[in-house]
């Protein structure tokens, strides 16, 4: 506490940190910060204002189907492939159950 000496993550992610909108590398904005981080941060080469948190946060992809146009975070798909593939084995089950002898 009170140094001034630049945070040093712990382990260093292979990405860098970029820009929501163009990409731009942030690493120079990043390791500027000395004794706090800002809650937003503007994007020097494209001006976009953005939450700082963007710069750490996967992405949400995109997805095909049809569902296409809309971004899902990858957590929400997975748990909605796992609940599909529950409710399939259960329509499943029921269906044996009712055609065994
Ligand atoms: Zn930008």
């Amino acid at each position: 506490m009170g140094s001034k000496e630049p945070h040093k993550p712990a382990a260093k992610s292979k990405a860098p940190p970029r820009c929501p909108r163009c990409g731009y590398n942030q690493s120079g904005e990043v390791a500027s910060w000395v004794e706090s981080c800002p809650l937003r941060l503007r994007c020097p080469e494209c001006g976009v204002d953005f939450a700082t948190v963007r710069l750490f946060r996967p992405a949400p992809i995109a997805i095909a189907g049809p569902l296409a146009g809309r971004r899902i975070s990858g957590k929400l798909l997975i748990r909605t492939i796992i609940f599909g593939a529950f409710i399939l084995l259960v329509i499943v089950t029921a269906i044996q159950s009712a055609l065994a002898p």
